[in-house]
């Protein structure tokens, strides 16, 4: 493992489907050139990307971050299983737990980013989502009401020294009397606080923003299944422009229109986000959960409650299907689908790796070809190092 080693890979830019030369040293794309190839060489290159950038995952693979305690071992296997997937940098996510539980889910997650330098480059930041949302139905989702409770600093500056200040994002609702001045607090110390699972009014949303909120989390999930025609915590949301949108465009959370519209409105700061769950990347079937009892997982990837298959059970798919989901159905290129799960994201969270293919960025990058609209991963580079290569 020496990625100070040189390196280098010929493929067709995502974007221009021009082929290139990418240099790796050190780890970061030294240099990109041009290469002149007649359509049949062309045809032979796989496509460059960067690496895919998830700001939510709450497991994978029966590996369940929220099933607490996990073991150290179990995070790094979800880190392996996910290059596989073209995903170099992503978000473990922690939801609404005991005071307890919390911490020792983040103080593990932070034991294996100080063991290990890679697995804490591809842990970008912990996501905990919750417990500072709305206890109201439908707006509280799948989260334990038991645990959900208002916005406390003190508890947070615990939680965080626990997890080697590694929380970069804080989904929480404003509906609580004190958000504002603990809003201003997060944000002043670098943690991205995300408006999320709420019953929050206009006037709160309004006043989040301007304490410093910049992202929205899953918008259009984890919502009453009734608003107000207007105003409402979704239109608010949407006509604040500095605030980001995190999407989950698996084809099952969210209808067409809703992905088309935000995208719209959003334009670079619509985001993909999996929000996948532990049964994410197993086969289909029914499964036992610690969150939701009995779930069904159908042939067509979708993930529902055994007793009543109206009510989803969270995500299992990651974003290479959110991808091909928006091109199958042209509501986007493959380059803007592309870049709505990797640049996007780095970009809102300032992540190195949001300047993508160009000289001197880090060198996560992932070499795939087209069936159609799938997308097939060929190898994952991270750090300038190959940690993944398809059989
Ligand atoms: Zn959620």
């Amino acid at each position: 493992m020496d990625n100070r080693k040189r390196q280098q890979i010929q493929a067709l830019h995502y974007r221009t489907g021009e082929p290139i030369l990418i240099d790796i040293q050190r780890g970061v794309l030294a240099a990109i050139t041009s290469v002149q190839l007649d359509e049949e060489a062309k045809r032979a290159l796989p496509i460059v990307a960067p690496g895919l950038v998830d700001l939510q995952i709450n497991g994978f693979a029966g590996i369940d971050f929220n099933d607490i305690p996990f073991t150290e071992a179990s995070i790094s296997k979800v880190i392996e299983l996910l290059w596989r997937e073209g995903v170099t940098s992503f978000c473990p996510t922690i939801i609404t737990n005991s005071a307890e539980a919390i911490e020792q889910a983040v103080a593990t997650i932070d034991r294996v980013c100080q063991g290990d330098p890679l697995a804490a480059q591809c842990i970008v930041g912990i996501h905990l989502e919750g417990p500072f949302i709305s206890p109201e139905d439908g707006a509280k989702g799948a989260h334990d009401k038991a645990y959900i409770r208002p916005p406390d600093w003190e508890l947070f500056c615990r939680w965080q020294a626990a997890s080697g200040q590694r929380i970069r994002i804080l989904t929480l609702s404003p509906e609580w009397p004190c958000s504002a001045e603990f809003i201003s607090r997060c944000t002043a110390s670098g943690v991205m606080v995300s408006i999320g699972h709420t019953a929050a009014t206009t006037e709160q949303i309004q006043l989040a923003v301007e304490s410093g909120a910049r992202m929205s989390t899953h918008l259009g999930n984890g919502t009453h299944l009734t608003l107000p025609r207007h105003p409402n915590y979704m239109w608010e949301q949407l006509a604040q422009d500095q605030l980001a949108s995190c999407l989950i465009a698996d084809g099952f959370h969210l209808p067409d229109q809703v992905l088309k519209v935000v995208m719209k409105v959003k334009g670079p700061k619509a985001i993909l986000v999996s929000d996948a769950v532990a049964i994410c990347g197993l086969p289909a079937g029914t499964y036992t959960t610690h969150v939701g009892g009995e779930v069904v997982l159908t042939p067509e990837g979708r993930l529902h409650l055994a007793q009543n298959e109206q009510l989803l059970a969270g995500s299992a798919q990651l974003q290479r299907w959110g991808i091909e989901h928006l091109t199958s159905r042209g509501l986007a290129t493959l380059a803007d689908a592309w870049e709505m799960a990797s640049t996007r994201p780095a970009a809102c969270m300032d992540f190195p790796i949001k300047e993508g293919v160009e000289a001197h960025a880090p060198a996560d990058l992932v070499l795939f070809r087209r069936e159609a609209h799938r997308i097939i991963v060929e190898m994952t580079y991270k750090a300038g190092e190959c940690v993944y290569q398809r059989d």
